[in-house]
């Protein structure tokens, strides 16, 4: 087996105890591989291997890769600024770092004037001064995601957080989120939360889907 394979070996082990160990089906977990400052051989070689979606950072180093890369998706799971937003929305298949309003309010000018869909995620930081990850906190979701309304052209997917790690709590609170909010939408939202450290305690607390860099692909090699 590849080094890459191994790793992808490890990392499905890894999902499985977890998840047996709170009595959820191992198949209930996704993985999104993150190749940030990963090179496009080693995203090939993963797709190769049956992935065809992939998280990134950075706008400009991820539109590289998808012109590179055609045959498989990209998606933003960095922080997004507003001047960015429309090649964004040409690159990326879903924006996971919707954080605020007037964000929301750019993505849907551009989603009617390039006419596509495109899939979002609000991020969510309920944890404020620890983290400085970014996200919306809680007393801000109503105005975010009345921006949002309830456009077909960017469907909500659910909720994407980076809790501060070694606190189940803070894992608890995402899910919490996600069942209020599926209340008051009445809509299905799932949770993206957990990387390469902490996804045992993402899964044990709920999380639908972990988001893998260096345990998926090793360390990052180019620069930021
Ligand atoms: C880098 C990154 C990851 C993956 O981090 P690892 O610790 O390498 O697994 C996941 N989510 C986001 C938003 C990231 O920026």
């Amino acid at each position: 087996m590849t080094a890459l394979a191994d790793r992808i070996h490890e990392i499905r082990t890894r999902i499985s105890v977890a998840c047996e160990a709170c009595g959820r089906a191992a198949d209930s977990v996704e993985i999104l591989p993150i190749s940030k400052r990963q090179p496009a051989s080693l995203i090939r070689e993963a797709g190769e291997l049956g992935f065809t979606r992939f998280g990134e950072n950075y706008v400009q180093e991820g539109s590289a890769k998808a012109l590179e890369l055609p045959h498989l998706d990209f998606v933003l799971t960095g922080p997004l600024q507003r001047n960015k937003a429309k090649p964004a929305m040409q690159a990326f298949r879903e924006i996971y770092s919707l954080d605020r309003p007037e964000l929301a309010t750019r993505l849907r000018h551009l989603a009617e004037e390039l006419d596509l869909v495109c899939k979002v995620w609000v991020q969510v930081d309920l944890w404020g001064e620890t983290t400085k990850v970014g996200g919306c906190p809680e007393d801000g979701l109503p105005v975010l995601m009345d921006a949002l309304g309830n456009d077909a052209r960017l469907p909500l997917q659910g909720f994407m957080a980076i809790p501060p790690p070694e606190n189940p709590e803070a894992f608890a609170a995402v899910t919490h989120l996600r069942a209020v909010w599926q209340d008051r939408l009445g809509q299905p939202l799932r949770i993206s939360m957990g990387m390469s450290d902490d996804l045992e305690a993402a899964i044990a607390a709920g999380s639908d889907q972990v988001r893998l860099g260096t345990a998926f692909f090793g360390s990052r090699t180019m620069a930021p």
